[in-house]
C-alpha cells in the first residue's frame, strides 16, 4: 500500500540531504514531486537518481525570491495538475558560531543571510503555495530542527531561526485552518551537505565533513538513542505521515521530533 498515491508535492531544497530523501520516499509512496533549489546540476542529478524520474520536475530558483517560488508553484500545477503538499525545507546552518566569536558586522550580515533563507524562505514559500493548497485541502510541512526546541544545535543565529520557524509553523496552522494543515518535522543531526552562510565564508563548508572527520573512538552523542541513524533517508517517515490526509487528517500545528530523544535526556 502506498500512502501518497497521486499526490503532487513541491519541496524546497529538494536536490540534496533530507529534501532529496523526502523526494525519493514520496515518489516511492506514489507521489509526483517538484524539487526546487539554487543548484541546477544538483537538481538534475537528484532527478536522474529518483526511483521514478518521470515523476520528478526540477525548478531552479532561490527561496529568498517570491517570484521564483510563485514560478515553482505554477510549474508544479502545470505539470502535475494540482498541489497537495509543500515541504518548506531549504536551509543553511551557522556551524554553531557563538556570539562571542562574531563581531558586529559579521553578526549583522549572518543574521540577514541566514534568516532570509531559513525564515523568510519558508514564509514566502507558504505565501506562494497556500491558494493551491486550499483547493486540494492540502498541507505544508516545515523542516524544523532540534534547534527549534533546544540550545547548542546551532549558534544564536541558527537557533533563533529554527525557533522562528516553529512559531511560523504554529501561526500558519492557525491562520490556514480549516483548509490547510501546517506541521513540522524537527530533525536531529543528519549526515547531509548542509552549508553555512557565505557572509561567514562558510558557503563551501559542509556539515557532512564533520561526520566524515569523526574518529571511530569518539564518544557517542549524549542522547537516549545515541546509536540512532544519521542517514537522512531514515528521517523521512514523519514527512509521509504528515503529508497523508488519510493518516494525519486531524493533525495541525504539531512538530514531530525525530532527534534520538534529545528532549528526554536526564541528568
Ligand atoms: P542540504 O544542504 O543537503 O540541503 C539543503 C538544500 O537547500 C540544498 O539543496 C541547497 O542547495 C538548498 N538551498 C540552500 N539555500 C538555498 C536558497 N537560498 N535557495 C534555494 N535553495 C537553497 O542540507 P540539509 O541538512 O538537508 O538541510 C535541509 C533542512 O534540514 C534545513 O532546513 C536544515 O536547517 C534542516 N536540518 C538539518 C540538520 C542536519 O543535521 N543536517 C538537522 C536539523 C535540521
Amino acid at each position: 500500500m502506498s500512502w501518497l498515491p497521486g499526490y503532487s508535492v513541491l519541496i524546497t531544497g529538494g536536490g540534496s540531504g533530507i529534501g532529496r530523501a523526502v523526494a525519493d520516499r514520496f515518489v516511492t509512496e506514489g507521489a509526483s514531486v517538484a524539487i526546487f533549489g539554487n543548484d541546477a546540476a544538483q537538481l538534475a542529478e537528484a532527478a536522474a537518481g529518483s526511483p521514478d524520474p518521470s515523476r520528478v520536475l526540477t525548478v531552479e530558483g532561490d527561496v529568498r525570491s517570491s517570484a521564483d517560488l510563485h514560478r515553482a508553484v505554477a510549474a508544479t500545477v502545470t505539470r502535475f495538475g494540482r498541489l497537495d503538499t509543500l515541504v518548506a525545507n531549504a536551509g543553511i546552518w551557522d556551524f554553531q558560531r557563538q556570539l562571542t566569536r562574531l563581531d558586529a558586522a559579521a553578526l549583522e550580515a549572518t543574521f540577514d543571510e541566514l534568516f532570509s533563507v531559513n525564515v523568510k524562505g519558508y514564509l514566502l514559500a507558504a505565501e506562494a503555495a497556500w491558494r493551491e493548497l486550499v483547493k486540494t485541502r492540502g498541507s505544508i510541512i516545515m523542516t524544523l530542527s532540534n534547534a527549534s526546541f533546544h540550545v547548542n544545535g546551532g549558534g544564536p543565529v541558527y537557533t533563533a531561526s529554527k525557533h522562528a520557524a516553529l512559531g511560523l509553523m504554529r501561526e500558519l496552522a492557525y491562520e490556514l485552518a480549516p483548509k490547510v494543515r501546517v506541521n513540522g518535522v524537527a530533525c536531529g543531526g543528519m549526515n547531509t551537505d548542509l552549508r553555512g552562510p557565505a557572509s561567514l565564508d562558510m558557503g563551501e563548508r559542509s556539515i557532512g565533513a564533520s561526520f566524515a572527520k569523526k574518529r571511530p573512538d569518539a564518544p557517542p552523542p549524549v542522547i537516549p538513542l545515541h546509536d540512532s541513524s544519521t542517514d537522512p533517508r531514515d528521517f523521512t517517515g514523519s514527512y509521509v505521515l504528515l503529508a497523508s490526509r488519510e493518516q494525519s487528517g486531524p493533525i495541525t500545528g504539531q512538530a514531530i521530533s525525530v532527534d534520538g530523544g534529545i528532549g528526554v535526556r536526564g541528568f
